[in-house]
């Protein structure tokens, strides 16, 4: 969904609990174009800049304002009472990316601003938006950088994981928390050339590396993975599935990598059949949403529905402990014990995963409107 010209700083979980096709790390405000094209360096100085500390891919977090901890150039490298270093943070130190431009809202929340709006920008507006170089007076320039382990910061705040983080994080926080720990993630992984050994150096804003010795141009990754509601031809029950790793109870959607040489619909039917024996109908298969995952490397969820011709099922490659069709009125007790956040811990229902995952809406969605494929 288009969430650009919007500005949702209602919280994830609420916001995917009301809208039937937002999933996280969705909606991120900020306008990537243009800036990258210069000396990163010199556009880090800018007394617009703010930037977002990352160590080891844990994002720094401020508790009480319950938002991430944006800082100035000057706060960070020159002031030298934020590191328990006696040696000075300085930006070569650190690997930077550029995130991009946008309201100064993203950092600076007005009291005026709640958990629980969405701000809207007027259309009037979106193409200057979309054009901008330069921030005007009411924007800033976002980073997100990665200090070195070696430097004990004190740098306000705590440094947390994303995933756990997430229930507390509106939805700007954490499509832009997401953007930058999947940048800083592949830039950790691609510090030496594929293809001589070499080292590469960050490019245009840390959206490029380079060898320095054989020029190979490495681009950040984004590994596609489809994710399938298969729909018995009765059309009255679904597939899901179970991992043994996943928590107690939880059944959810079939999903894998998509191949080389794999179109989204055969990654669909191969995954489907491989996981559970159930053969679907290539050309029934019918694009949902997608949603960015920027863990495990930097993956795209795209969310399929698909039908069945054959509903038997056999675990062909044991990836799945059960697999089993449900019934409307299963789904519809496993979306509601999802979506109890007072749900009993001793609950030994079963359910599906939360609403801010795409698996939930697929389901949710055919639950409540049955998708025409
Ligand atoms: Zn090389």
């Amino acid at each position: 969904m288009a969430l650009r010209p919007e500005f949702h700083f209602s919280s994830v979980l609420e916001h995917s609990a009301l809208n039937n096709n937002f999933e996280c790390f969705q909606g991120n405000p900020l306008n990537r174009l243009n800036l990258h094209r210069k000396s990163i360096k010199d556009v880090a100085q800018h007394t617009q800049s703010r930037f977002l500390s990352y160590r080891q891919l844990k994002v720094l977090f401020d508790q009480e304002k319950k938002q991430p901890t944006w800082l100035t150039y000057e706060f960070l490298f020159e002031n030298n009472k934020n590191t328990n270093n006696e040696i000075k943070l300085t930006l070569d130190q650190c690997e930077i990316v550029l995130l991009g431009i946008g309201s100064r809202f993203i950092a600076d929340r007005p009291s005026s601003i709640t958990n629980t709006e969405s701000t809207k920008i007027d259309n009037k507006l979106l193409n200057k938006y979309l054009l901008a170089s330069e921030p005007t007076p009411d924007e800033y320039i976002y980073f997100a950088l990665s200090i070195p382990t070696q430097f004990a910061d004190n740098l306000p705040g705590t440094y947390m994981d994303l995933r756990s983080l997430l229930p507390q994080l509106s939805v700007i926080d954490a499509a832009i928390c997401g953007q930058g720990r999947a940048l800083l993630d592949w830039h950790a992984s691609y510090q030496y050339c594929g293809k001589c050994g070499s080292t590469t150096n960050s490019l245009e804003g840390g959206t490029r590396r380079k060898c320095t010795k054989c020029n190979n141009t490495i681009y950040p990754r984004t590994d596609p993975v489809a994710i399938t509601l298969v729909i018995h031809s009765d059309k009255e029950h679904v597939l899901l599935g179970r991992k043994a790793t996943f928590p107690p109870f939880m059944f959810t959607c079939l999903a894998g990598f998509i191949e080389p040489g794999e179109s989204i619909p055969e990654a669909c039917s191969r995954e489907v059949w491989e996981e559970s024996g159930v053969i679907v109908d290539t050309n029934l298969t019918r694009y949902f949403d997608s949603q960015p995952w920027p863990f495990l490397g930097g993956q795209l969820m795209i969310g399929c529905f698909t039908s069945a011709i054959d509903e038997t099922i056999t675990l062909h490659d044991s990836e799945l402990e059960d697999c089993r069709w449900f019934s409307r009125d299963e789904v519809g007790e496993m979306i509601e014990r999802s979506r109890d956040v007072n749900l009993d811990k001793n609950d030994k229902g079963l359910r599906i995963p939360p609403p801010f995952a795409i698996a939930h809406q697929l389901i949710y969605n055919w639950h409540s409107t049955t998708p025409k494929i």
